[in-house]
């Protein structure tokens, strides 16, 4: 199996790790986790960036589901595979793909983002790096939670959110 077939079996096995990093940018890019996968199954790599005791990283080239082309960057080795976009690992302690320092199982509260509405779920379990705080959420998780929220559901509380484009005011 080539390494690209590998990384996409972890996608169809629901065995990655998507960092919250990760996630900031694809909310930037309008993207959510289906369109990252359809690259991940559907394009190539295009480049190897490193390669260390962590995993080797790639930059992977596919389309999202409306086409345009995106690239995902996922770190990968045979028990682990993890990534900017995508980190995905098996087993305890994990390391942080930003600063190595090691991950900690734990419960936090999520911004959600599922079918273009805005969530804030409690008691999501995370691997939350020790030192720089970055999380890790893994695919069942991620999953579990979009099941859970597309039944019916007990809600806690609403909020209402502005989205507001930041201009400086002036003084
Ligand atoms: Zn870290």
């Amino acid at each position: 199996m080539s390494t690209l077939q590998k990384i996409r079996q972890r996608v169809i096995d629901r065995d990655y790790f998507l960092s919250s990093h990760a996630e900031e940018e694809m909310l930037d890019d309008d993207l959510d986790r289906n369109d990252v996968e359809n690259a991940i199954l559907k394009g190539r790599i295009e480049k190897q960036l490193t390669h260390d005791a962590r995993g080797t990283r790639y930059r992977i080239k596919g389309p999202c589901l409306d086409g345009r082309i995106i690239h995902v960057i996922c770190r990968f080795r045979e028990d682990k595979y993890s990534g900017h976009y995508c980190v995905c690992a098996t087993g305890a302690v994990m390391q942080c793909e930003f600063c190595g320092g090691e991950t900690k199982k734990r419960n936090v509260k999520r911004q959600h983002w599922f079918q273009r509405q805005l969530y804030i779920v409690e008691n999501v379990e995370a691997e939350v790096c020790a030192e720089c705080g970055e999380r890790y959420f893994h695919a069942t998780t991620l999953d579990a939670v979009d099941a859970l929220l597309l039944k019916k559901h007990a809600v806690k509380e609403k909020l209402c959110v502005e989205v507001v484009e930041f201009t400086k005011v002036a003084a």
